[in-house]
């Protein structure tokens, strides 16, 4: 029996495995892609998943990291890497400590500082990039990107031998070329994330909107979250294929989110929308 009762989405050839209550738990796996982004209380499904791109401390995304990575080693599995802020190292290497000594046993970890405009290698042709969000201090937002070669305008009516006689000469015969997948904002007040472009052209968005009625905008504000006011009109402006929204709050069921989203948004951009949490869109396949 796995701990937890995911929410599975399938977009094209990509899994998105999660669960995601304001205040609650918020955790978010992408198996092909090999990354988590924050941790939740540790699902049994996403151990395996060797990243976990975390955004900041709070309990309700952070619970389970020294679950995750000392049940990684339980189950005899490489020590998993956590990409999170810099504020965040210090406290979770203590939390790491205390847990350790507890069990009897060193919890092993790859701790690694994320900040604004850093890039990790995930995969030979998969990076993560961090970008900033508003939310808590040093909160950060990652995309993931796949990175290709794309062969020169000029170059490419060349044969195959032809081609590999100009590398064989150091020619550049290549361009680099970012496709961004996926990118997470993690919990965050409104802020034009359309003004990046990876996160705009990214094919999917998993955003949070954690308020909807109106008399909700100053909770929004003070708890740094985005009010559909705000995160209608930024999704107006951004150009990813299918927007996973995040971080609803039990005051506001699936049901009654989906009927706001469709009176305020346009149906070209209501239609992209999915609810991480709306079981009827919930894919049921192996
Ligand atoms: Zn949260
Ligand atoms: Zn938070």
């Amino acid at each position: 029996m796995p701990s937890h009762y995911l929410a599975k989405i399938k977009i094209d050839d990509l899994d998105i495995l999660g669960y995601s209550v304001a205040g609650e738990e918020t955790v978010i796996g992408l198996p092909q892609l090999d990354v988590c982004f924050d941790i939740g209380k540790a699902p049994d499904q996403l151990i395996s998943l060797n990243h976990v791109l975390l955004t900041h401390g709070h309990m309700d995304h952070a619970a389970g990291i020294a679950y995750y990575l000392s049940h990684r080693k339980f189950n005899g599995i490489d020590t998993g890497t956590v990409l999170t802020p810099p504020n965040t190292i210090h406290p979770i290497g203590e939390i790491l400590n205390a847990w350790g000594r507890l069990d009897g046993n060193r919890i092993p970890a790859n701790l690694i500082a994320a900040k604004p405009g850093d890039e990790y290698q995930i995969k030979p042709n998969l990076i993560a990039r961090v970008f900033p969000t508003k939310h808590s201090y040093q909160s950060v937002g990652f995309s993931v990107i796949e990175t290709r070669k794309k062969l020169k305008t000029e170059y490419q009516g060349l044969t195959g031998p032809q081609i590999v006689e100009l590398k064989k000469q150091g020619v550049t015969i290549e361009n680099p070329v970012e496709i961004p997948i996926v990118s997470y904002l993690g919990d965050t007040a409104y802020m034009d994330f359309s003004r990046l472009e990876y996160v705009s052209k990214s094919k999917i968005l998993i955003a949070e909107c954690t308020f909807f009625e109106n008399e909700h905008i100053e909770r929004a504000n003070a708890g740094k979250h985005m009010h559909i006011d705000e995160f209608g009109p930024l999704l107006e402006r951004m150009e990813n294929k299918h927007v996973v929204m995040t971080h609803l709050t039990h005051r506001t069921s699936v049901l009654e989110a989906r009927k706001m989203l469709e009176k305020r948004l346009p149906a070209e951009v209501f239609k992209k929308i999915i609810i991480l949490m709306d079981h009827s869109r919930w894919y049921r396949g192996k």
